[in-house]
C-alpha cells in the first residue's frame, strides 16, 4: 500500500480533548477521527489492526468449536421487556420508534437477541453444548464517552453466548472460553491480568474481567503480593491487616456535644482528637428496586471514617440490580432533620447496615441528627440496632489478601474482556428450554463473553508507546514494514523499493510505502508516530552504495544493510518480536 493513494493524515498536535496517550497517538496518527462524541471513523490503519485482532479471535474461538453469526443491530423493545432490561438498562440503551410507532433500540449487548434466536430451535440436550458468537458494532449511550475508542458510544465487540444443559456443563463452557481468551491476549503480546469482577446489569454470579495493564487504566485492580489472587477493586473483599477495634470496655453514657462548622470527618477528627479511622461515618442510600414500583426506601450505611463505601458491594449484598444512589443533601435533611455531616444512626427508623470493620467498635462518635451536634459513647445494640454487618467498603493497599497469602497491592488496568456465567437469568425470562435425558423440560444454562475489539487495539497502544509514537506488537501492527522512500522521483530508488517490497510480500510481510513528496525528517517522524515494527529508509545515496537503513521501532536500533540482505534482516527483527 502506498501513502499517496491512502486517505491518511497525520497531525503534529493532538486536540485538547485527547487526554490519554493512546487517544492522542490515534488522533495524531490518523488512526481514528471523531464524527461526534464517542463516535469515530476507523481509518485505514486502525481498521487493519481491528481486522487482525478479529482474525485471531475467530481462530481461537473456532478452535473451541464456537460458531459465528451476525445478529441485527436494531432490536425490538419486546425482547428487552421480557427480561425487564428495557427499564433496568436505563438511558444507556438508545431507544427510538419507527414510523409505525414501534419501539426499538440499538444493540448494546445481545443476550435477549441470542436467546430469542435459539429458543425455538434448540430442543434437546443433544443439541448442547453450543457456543455462538458474533463480531459487531454495539451502541451504548455512555454518559461520558472519553479516551477515544476506550469508552465510545459506538464500538466493536465480540460477544459470545454459551448454552448448556446444567450448571456443571455451563462452567465447562466458561472455562473453555476463559482459556481461549488467555490464548487471544497472549497472542497479542499484551501484558494482561484476569481478575474477579462484578456482573453489573448482565446478571449471574461468576464473572471475570481481562485487563490490559496500564497506568492510565480506568479500573483499579487489587492483586496479592504473594499469590495469583486478583480482583477488580469493585468486588475485592476488604480484610483488615490486624483486626480493628476501638473504645472497648463498659458502654459509657451517651452524650451530646456541640460541633459547630465541623462537617467533614477530617475537621471532626482534628477537633475531637480522634483518628479518622476511629470515627464512624453514616451514609444514606435509596433503594429503588425494580424501578417499576418506584417507591424508594432509604437505608443507612455505617463505616469507619477513613474507609470509603462501595455501592457495588451494597448492590451485591442486597441482591439489587443496580448500585443504590446516595441520598441528596435535601433528602438526607428530610430523613434525619440534619445536614449530612451531622447525621448518625441513633433514633432513625430505617435499616442500618454496618461495615464489618466496625464490629469491635464501642463508645464511638457519630452525628446526632441535629445540625452541628454529635453524639459520643454510642454503642450498637444499645443506642441503635444494626440490621446486618457486611463487607461494604473498598479494600485498600496493605489489606490482607482474601486468600490469606500476602497483602493487597493496587494496580491499574483497562478492561478489554468480561466473561460471565449467567445461569438461567435470560433463558428463564424468555422460556428457552430443552428436553433432558429423561424427557423433562429444562431451562438452558447460559454464559456470555464480551471482548472489546476497538477498545483492545487502543489499549495495546496505551501499553506500548514512547515519546515519538506507537510501538505496535507484530500481531496487531497494521503493517509490518514502513518504507520511507526518500526520492520517489528517482527511478533507481523506486525500483529498489519495488523489489524489496515484492521480496517481503512473498514472505507474507506487509509493507507500507511512504511515497509522498515530503522532507525525510517529516517521513521519519510520521513513521515513528505510526509505529510499525520495522522502518526501511531507501534513498538515492544509499541505493548508489547498495545499502538501505533498517530501523527496529521498539529498540531504536539502526543498521545499514546490503540491499540483497534486507528481507532476511527484516525477518530476523520480526521473529525477535
Ligand atoms: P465498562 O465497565 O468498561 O463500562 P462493561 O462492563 O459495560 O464495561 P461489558 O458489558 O462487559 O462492559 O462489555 C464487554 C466488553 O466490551 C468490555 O470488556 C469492554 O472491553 C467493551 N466495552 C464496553 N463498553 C465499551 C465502550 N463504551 N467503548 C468501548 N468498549 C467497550
Ligand atoms: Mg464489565
Amino acid at each position: 500500500m502506498k501513502w499517496s493513494k491512502t486517505h491518511l493524515h497525520t497531525l503534529r498536535e493532538a486536540p485538547s480533548d485527547a487526554e490519554i496517550t493512546s487517544h492522542q497517538l490515534f488522533i495524531r496518527g490518523g488512526y481514528i477521527k471523531k464524527l461526534a462524541p464517542g463516535i469515530y471513523t476507523y481509518g485505514v490503519m486502525a481498521l487493519r489492526s481491528i481486522r487482525k485482532l478479529e482474525k485471531i479471535i475467530r481462530e481461537e474461538l473456532d478452535n473451541i468449536e464456537c460458531s459465528e453469526v451476525l445478529m441485527p443491530m436494531v432490536q425490538p423493545a419486546e425482547i428487552w421487556k421480557e427480561t425487564h432490561r428495557w427499564s433496568e438498562m436505563g438511558d444507556g440503551l438508545l431507544k427510538f420508534k419507527n414510523r409505525n410507532d414501534h419501539e426499538f433500540c440499538l444493540g448494546a449487548t445481545h443476550e435477549e437477541a441470542i436467546t430469542d434466536y435459539i429458543r425455538h430451535d434448540l430442543k434437546s440436550y443433544k443439541n448442547l453444548p453450543m457456543i455462538i458468537y458474533q463480531i459487531q458494532t454495539k451502541f451504548r449511550d455512555e454518559i461520558r464517552p472519553r479516551f477515544g475508542l476506550m469508552r465510545g458510544r459506538e464500538f466493536i465487540m465480540k460477544d459470545a453466548y454459551s448454552f448448556d444443559i446444567d450448571k456443571e456443563a455451563a462452567l465447562q463452557s466458561y472455562d473453555k472460553m476463559h482459556a481461549a481468551y488467555v490464548n487471544i491476549f497472549n497472542r497479542l503480546g499484551l501484558d494482561f491480568r484476569v481478575v474477579k469482577a462484578d456482573s453489573g446489569s448482565i446478571g449471574g454470579d461468576t464473572s471475570e474481567e481481562f485487563h490490559v495493564l496500564a497506568e492510565s487504566g480506568e479500573d483499579q485492580l487489587m492483586v496479592s503480593t504473594e499469590s495469583d489472587f486478583a480482583a477488580n477493586l469493585e468486588v475485592c473483599p476488604a480484610i483488615d491487616p490486624v483486626e480493628a477495634s476501638y473504645g472497648g470496655g463498659e458502654a459509657l453514657p451517651l452524650e451530646e456535644f456541640p460541633t459547630p462548622g465541623l462537617k467533614t470527618i477530617a475537621s471532626l477528627s482534628e477537633s475531637v482528637k480522634i483518628d479518622q479511622k476511629n470515627l464512624v461515618k453514616t451514609m444514606f442510600f435509596s433503594l429503588s428496586e425494580g424501578l417499576e414500583d418506584d417507591k424508594s426506601k432509604p437505608i443507612a450505611v455505617l463505616l469507619r471514617g477513613d474507609d470509603e463505601v462501595n455501592p457495588i458491594k451494597i448492590k451485591n449484598h442486597l441482591g439489587l440490580s443496580n448500585p443504590p444512589l446516595l441520598l441528596t443533601e435535601t433528602e438526607v435533611q428530610t430523613l434525619t432533620g440534619a445536614l449530612p455531616g451531622s447525621c448518625g444512626p441513633v433514633g432513625l427508623d430505617i435499616p442500618v447496615y454496618s461495615d464489618n470493620g466496625l464490629k469491635n467498635y464501642k463508645n464511638f462518635t457519630v452525628g446526632a441528627n441535629k445540625n452541628d451536634v454529635h453524639l459520643k459513647n454510642v454503642n450498637a445494640g444499645r443506642d441503635f440496632q444494626v440490621t446486618e454487618y457486611a463487607d461494604l467498603r473498598f479494600a485498600k493497599s496493605g489489606d490482607k489478601s482474601p486468600d490469606s497469602k500476602g497483602v493487597l497491592k493496587a494496580i491499574r488496568g483497562i478492561e478489554v474482556g468480561h466473561i460471565f456465567y449467567l445461569g438461567t437469568k435470560y433463558s428463564k425470562a424468555m422460556k428457552a428450554q430443552v428436553l433432558d435425558q429423561n424427557g423433562k423440560a429444562k431451562t438452558i444454562e447460559m454464559g456470555c463473553y464480551g471482548l472489546g475489539v476497538s477498545r483492545t487495539i487502543q489499549a495495546a497502544v496505551e501499553q506500548k508507546n514512547d515519546s515519538d509514537g506507537i510501538i505496535w506488537s507484530k500481531a496487531l501492527a497494521p503493517f509490518h514494514v514502513h518504507i520511507c522512500n526518500l526520492d520517489p522521483k528517482d527511478s533507481s530508488v523506486n525500483s529498489v523499493v519495488e523489489s524489496i517490497t515484492s521480496d517481503l510480500e512473498k514472505k507474507n510481510i506487509e509493507v507500507f510505502i511512504d511515497d509522498r513528496k515530503e522532507r525525510p525528517g517529516v517521513k521519519f517522524k510520521d513513521a515513528d508516530l505510526l509505529g510499525f515494527p520495522v522502518r526501511l529508509t531507501i534513498g538515492g545515496k544509499g541505493v548508489k552504495e547498495g545499502t538501505v537503513d533498517v530501523v527496529n521501532r521498539s529498540t531504536g536500533n539502526k543498521k545499514q544493510v546490503e540491499i540483497n540482505n534486507v528481507s532476511i534482516e527484516v525477518e530476523e527483527i520480526l521473529n525477535s518480536l
